[in-house]
């Protein structure tokens, strides 16, 4: 049963090179896509390629592979819960371009930015997001989704949500 764990990989690697071969064939002296975006290069153009295709990507890597999920540098996002960034990803689809302010804080961090003593934000179970769109309308979907518990819309701007009990404040 050891086996597999280092057969599945060379499999893996292998198909890719199979599907790398006639990629790099076709290129018509374009540069071979680099391995990382094989997947949604591969989907094909327009909005099936941002949102719909590359089923190997969670719905957010999509996202933020193209453009429509900008995550600020030193803002972690593996640590999210996957319901959390399956709602951004929808907010990106619904109303346009996301930009992610603050996940994951250290206490430090999130007595600097005001934030809760008890904030989720320290367990990395909230988000802090712009969008560019009505934030009424914004925040008037977000109501209505069953995911989010903790729901504010700062005077700034900002969104925040999280995946705690339903409450604003
Ligand atoms: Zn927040």
């Amino acid at each position: 049963m050891r086996m597999a764990g280092t057969v599945l990989p060379a499999l893996i690697a292998a198909t890719i090179l199979v599907f790398a071969a006639p990629a790099v064939v076709a290129g018509d002296g374009d540069a071979a896509p680099a391995q990382g975006n094989m997947q949604v290069a591969s989907t094909g153009g327009g909005l099936a390629a941002l949102f719909g295709g590359g089923r190997n990507l969670s719905g957010f890597r999509q996202h933020v592979n193209a453009g429509a999920i900008v995550v600020r540098k030193s803002t972690p996002t593996e640590c999210l819960p996957g319901n959390l960034k399956g709602v951004l990803g929808q907010v990106a689809e619904e109303f346009g371009a996301v930009s992610v302010q603050s996940t994951h804080r250290s206490p430090q961090r999130n007595r600097r930015a005001g934030g809760a003593p008890q904030s989720l934000h320290l367990d990395c179970r909230a988000i802090d997001f712009r969008v560019d769109a009505r934030g009424r309308e914004v925040m008037a979907w977000l109501r209505e989704h069953p995911d989010i518990g903790g729901l504010k819309m700062y005077r700034n701007g900002v969104i925040h949500i999280d995946n705690g009990a339903r409450r604003t404040w």
